[in-house]
């Protein structure tokens, strides 16, 4: 899926990104935010997409 790269205000929308860093399994988000670092259980691919679900709808609401 390809998206236009125009240049607009969307500030309701967030993008977390999903990867794999040293073996964890992270979200990131351009606003700053991510996955709490400090959490000491590993979360499979599954939950970390669920959270980065989830903060993009938090901040939307
Ligand atoms: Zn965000």
């Amino acid at each position: 899926m390809k998206r236009n790269h125009r240049h607009h205000p969307d500030l309701a929308h967030h993008h977390p990104v999903v990867q794999k860093v040293r073996g964890r399994w992270v979200w990131s988000c351009e606003c700053g935010s991510a996955s709490c670092r400090t959490d000491l259980s590993q979360l499979n691919w599954h939950q970390v997409v669920v959270e980065a679900l989830r903060h993009a709808t938090t901040i939307a609401a």
